[in-house]
Order: C-alpha cells, then structure tokens, then sequence
C-alpha cells in the first residue's frame, strides 16, 4: 500500500546556504488496512516524510509507491489530484485542518459538499462520522469551543469525510495530557476497525511503540528499528543500536 525505498530529502537554506539532510536512505513498508506508527525525536523527519507519502513534496532521491502509484514520478498536478481522492491529512498544526468560526457539523459537511453528494446522504454519512469520533453531543459547538483532544478527534474526521483509503497523522497527539492521548489513540484504533483505512501516525512520543500493530523508529532520516509482535505484548526491536537504548 506504501511503499518507501531509499528515501533522501535534501533541503537548502539560502540563508545560511547549509544543506540539510531530512531523510538519509529511509526504506518502509506499509501494508494496506495496517495502523503503524513512526517514533522519532524533533527533526529526525517524520514530517518531512509525511509531506512525502502525501505527494506534497517529493524525494531528491529514492522511491516512493503508494497504491500502486509511484508519486516521485507524477507532477505537482498529478500528484495534487492523487492527494485528493486517496490521502486523508492532518496538520501537526491542529489549527490548520479546521475552520475555527464554523460548527464541528460544518467542518465535516465541507468535505462532502466538495464530493459533490447529495445533502442527505451527506449529512447520514456526517451523523456516522460523528458517532464514530464521539462528537455527537457538540455537533452544533463552534470549532473555536472545544478541546484539544475533540479538535483532533474532529480533524481525523475532516480527513475521513472525503474517504480516503489512508489516513497519515502528523503528531496527533503532541499537545495533551494523557487521559486525551489514551482517548485519541482509541479513536484511531476505531477508525482502523470500523472503517478499515490504513493509518500512519508519527511522534514523537515513545508510548506509541507499544499501542499499534507495528511501530517503526526513526533518527537523522534513518530507520533505527521495528517493533513486532505486538499484538502478543512480544515487543522486539530488531537493528537495536546501544544509541537508541540509550536514547529511548
Ligand atoms: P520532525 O517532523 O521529525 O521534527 P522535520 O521533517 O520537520 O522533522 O525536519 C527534519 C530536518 O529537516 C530538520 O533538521 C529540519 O530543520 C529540516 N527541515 C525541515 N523542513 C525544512 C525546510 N523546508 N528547509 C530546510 N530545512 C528543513
Ligand atoms: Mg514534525
């Protein structure tokens, strides 16, 4: 389903005229229908990555495949239309994924309309994305009156409303507590079950390792290790270097 084989992502800072290696030969495999995470500390390109799978940017070197298509090779055009059909985004800026003057109602009709669906089964798909995400009760609620932990909950469905097969989540839960991570963590979970989308979700929080089905590492744009087995508590790292140890 995605597909990452030797990923460089080279940036250029004309100010400082540094060149910054984001992602340095990172290879990944995603299977379709998989919820994974990918941990990793500040700067070690998790977003950069994400931009990536989404075919908002692309790699200076290596491939990227995701549904059969390899985005590296598309134009921007192209590879803005992939994105709009299949991809289902959301900010590390929570602020970004929603229209703070609207109602949590509205925020997800918009979507549909943009699909172009009729307003009632617009709004019958709208009512079960809201039970999903445990929104019902502030369906009618500005955006700018709920918490921290509804606004994620209610840009996994803004992203969901256009019904994309993969959902890539950009540090969904780096600002809360952790009663609010537990409850967005059983969301995403939720949205993996019911609705069967393959999710990615990168942090840089290191409790993820043990939440998914599978949880990879990253440092300097590298992968660093693979937890498997977690399903059976059977938490294994493989490519374990003493630095991550002690790192994590
Ligand atoms: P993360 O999301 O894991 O914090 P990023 O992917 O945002 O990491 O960044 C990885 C590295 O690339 C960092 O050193 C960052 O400063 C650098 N970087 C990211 N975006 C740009 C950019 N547009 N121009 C120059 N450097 C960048
Ligand atoms: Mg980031």
């Amino acid at each position: 389903m995605i597909q990452a084989d030797d990923l460089l992502k080279v940036y250029y800072d004309p100010v400082t005229e540094y060149k910054v290696a984001a992602l340095r030969g990172l290879t990944l495999n995603i299977k379709e229908g998989q919820l994974v995470s990918i941990i990793g500390p500040s700067g070690s390109g998790k977003t950069t990555l994400i931009n990536i799978l989404a075919g908002l940017d692309v790699p200076t070197g290596g491939r990227v495949i995701v549904k059969g298509q390899q985005l590296d090779k598309m134009t921007e055009r192209e590879r803005r239309e992939f994105r709009y059909y299949n991809i289902g985004l959301i900010n590390q800026f929570i602020s970004q994924n929603l229209f703070p003057r609207l109602s949590v109602m509205d925020n997800l009709m918009i979507p549909k309309r943009m699909f172009c669906l009729p307003h009632e089964t617009a709004k019958k798909e709208v009512e079960e994305l809201l039970e999903l995400l445990r929104l019902k009760h502030i369906a009618k609620n500005n955006v700018e009156k709920i918490s921290g932990g509804e606004a994620i909950r209610l840009s996994l469905g803004v992203a969901l409303a256009k019904n994309p097969d993969i959902l890539l989540c950009d540090e969904p839960t780096g600002q809360l507590d952790n009663m609010h991570t537990k409850e967005v963590v059983e969301t995403i979970k939720d949205v993996n079950i019911t609705m069967g989308k393959t999710i990615l979700v990168v942090t840089h929080d290191i409790r993820f390792r043990t939440v998914f089905e599978r949880s990879f590492i990253i440092r300097d744009g590298r992968l660093a290790g693979i937890s498997i087995d977690i399903n059976r508590n059977q938490l294994e790292f493989l490519m374990q270097s003493s630095e991550m140890k002690r790192s994590y």
